[in-house]
């Protein structure tokens, strides 16, 4: 192990960034391209969503400590360190920390070694930092640390329910690939703490669990539509898409191997390709989102309710009743119309949801 003092707070990071995986330079959709591990895409786009507000930059602060940091006595001073794994979180910290408290911090970067894999961030304050401990609620009047989250943010508007959400996945945070056991995690320093969060995510209307593995205190996201609605909370926003798009590709391969168990060629074609346009005009409703005609909604949501109707049934259940020929036309325009969009967006299109073995065959 070699910390490595880091006296000066930007000029190094940079450097340091190409090492840690942790991006300098915004890039959308990044991750769909050059995959890095969830946890660490969104993490990054959090350590880069703007706060204007001083309340939630308070409680984003004082949830970064409550979670990832210890209070130590040194000499009879305390001393707070957080214990991050990313340089952009730290940084990030140390600017609110500066800004909202006016208080210095250092940062000392800590090699992988034994079974940590992956590079530490340790930033301290050692001046004022029992003033500080005092200031971000994260010890009582009477100097006793607070057990699950500050006063301030559990009596606290919503958007520092968010806040505090936003720190906690900061600092011990980790979202899984959709699937079945997909799940968004917060490890928490002590069950008070997990309750803390587990009330907060109740007051965003997301349902949270908390549960205690082995000693260790868990909050748990394990719903695909809660961690989509948590990551938006979040300001996620970037991740948000990426997940969803993985989720729906997901989705749409767990079906296509079930169909590829259909004995009759021709009847696995046609389900295919109707699955494959299920998919295509979700994409396309999500990209136009309110900006399309009605009755291209309309033709676009019986191919969603119906995913294993053919085209003349679809064109029955519709209201008016249509031609098999008026319901595909509108259904090619809504994807035309999306993928056109998509495309003034430099956004991934309508096909970019179907897998290789989806894109044959080009019925709607
Ligand atoms: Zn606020």
């Amino acid at each position: 192990m070699t910390p490595t003092g880091w006296p000066s707070p930007s000029a190094r990071f940079s450097n340091h960034s190409r090492n840690s995986g942790v991006r300098d330079t915004p890039d959308r959709v990044s991750w769909q391209y050059a995959p890095m591990a969830m946890t660490s895409a969104v993490k990054d786009e959090l350590s880069r969503v703007e706060i204007t507000k001083a309340c939630c930059r308070k409680a984003e602060v004082s949830t970064i400590l409550r979670f990832a940091s210890g209070l130590h006595i040194i000499s009879g001073h305390i001393v707070i360190e957080a214990d991050l794994d990313a340089g952009a979180t730290a940084r990030r910290l140390r600017k609110d920390l500066f800004d909202i408290y006016g208080h210095d911090s250092d940062v000392t970067m800590v090699q992988p070694s034994g079974i940590r894999k992956g590079t530490r961030y340790l930033v301290r304050v050692v001046d004022g930092g029992e003033a500080l401990a005092r200031q971000t609620g994260i010890v009582d009047a009477s100097g006793r640390p607070v057990r699950g989250l500050p006063p301030a943010i559990v009596a606290g508007g919503l958007c520092d329910c968010e806040a505090a959400w936003r720190g906690a996945f900061l600092a011990h945070g980790s979202l899984t690939e959709p699937g079945r056991s997909s799940s968004l995690e917060v490890t928490c320093p002590g069950p008070e703490a997990a309750l803390a969060l587990v009330g907060a995510a109740r007051r965003m209307g997301i349902a949270a669990k908390s549960r205690e593995v082995r000693g260790v205190d868990r909050v748990v996201i394990r719903d695909g539509d809660a961690i989509s609605a948590m990551l938006t909370r979040l300001g996620a926003h970037e991740s948000v898409m990426a997940w969803e798009e993985r989720r729906m590709r997901r989705e749409v391969r767990a079906t296509a191997n079930r169909l590829a168990n259909f004995d009759d060629a021709n009847l696995r074609r046609s389900a295919r390709a109707a699955v494959a346009a299920g998919a295509r005009v979700q994409r396309a409703l999500e990209i136009l989102g309110d900006e399309v005609p009605d009755h291209l909604v309309v033709a676009g949501r019986l191919r969603l309710e119906h995913q294993q109707a053919s085209l003349e049934e679809l064109g029955a259940l519709a209201d008016p009743p249509m031609t098999k020929d008026a319901i595909a036309g509108r259904i090619r325009r809504l994807l035309a119309l999306a993928d056109k969009r998509a495309q003034d967006l430099g956004i991934p299109d309508t096909e970019s949801v179907l897998g290789p073995d989806m894109l044959e065959g080009d019925d709607v």
